[in-house]
């Protein structure tokens, strides 16, 4: 992995400065995939897209954030760009949050924010030292998942295997195996894994294993 030169950004609504991190190359070395589409890879870590000014506690889009300038090795820095804190990922309840203040105003950003807050619900479950109980749903997060099962495309593999994984979470684990058929070669691990976990009748989030 070589870091790229941080950016420094200034918030849309106060004009306080962040930190953005940025990556000249990475790879999936020692990465986790898991059966929701979460990647963890240490060597390509996703910055965050929207994040919660640490100044006026506002949140917005890291795009919509003016570059104010970009810091060089060996170049001076101003004592301004120094103090910027780095931009942070958002919590569960920050990503349902931003979707209720209408941040997600495209198809594309409520569809990350959906994605999001539904990874950042199954977060606890990916850690959890003992087996993992299958949660209970709030209203809010059916919601969520009704909404994803309408932006998520059937068509791109990795979209329509999210849906056979929704499905699974929620106890449809015929719909489930019906969306894992005609999965291409190169998603093959991924429906294995979640088409075993959807015969066992088991909701939980799961990792891919290696092969
Ligand atoms: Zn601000």
């Amino acid at each position: 992995m070589i870091p790229g030169p941080d950016e420094i950004i200034a918030c849309p609504h106060c004009g306080s400065l962040a930190r953005r991190h940025t990556l000249l190359s990475g790879n999936t070395f020692g990465a986790h995939f898991w059966t929701d589409g979460k990647m963890l890879a240490p060597m390509l870590p996703e910055f965050p897209a929207i994040t919660r000014c640490a100044q006026c506690v506002q949140l917005y889009w890291v795009e919509d954030a003016q570059v104010v300038g970009e810091e060089q090795y060996g170049e001076p820095i101003p004592e301004e760009w120094k103090r910027a804190q780095a931009v942070r990922e958002l919590t569960r309840d920050e990503f349902r949050e931003a979707l209720q203040t209408g941040l997600g105003n495209n198809a594309e950003r409520e569809l990350h924010l959906r994605v999001h807050y539904w990874w950042a619900c199954n977060d606890p479950l990916r850690e959890a030292e003992t087996a993992p109980i299958p949660p209970d749903y709030s209203d809010w997060e059916r919601e969520n998942f009704a909404r994803l099962l309408e932006l998520l495309d059937a068509h791109a593999p990795g979209e329509r295997l999210m849906m056979a994984e929704i499905h699974r979470e929620t106890g449809n684990f015929d719909a489930a195996l019906q969306l894992i058929q005609d999965t291409p070669e190169s998603h093959r691990a991924w429906a294995e894994t979640l088409a075993a976990h959807a015969r066992q009748g088991d909701r939980v989030v799961r990792q891919i294993p290696y092969r």
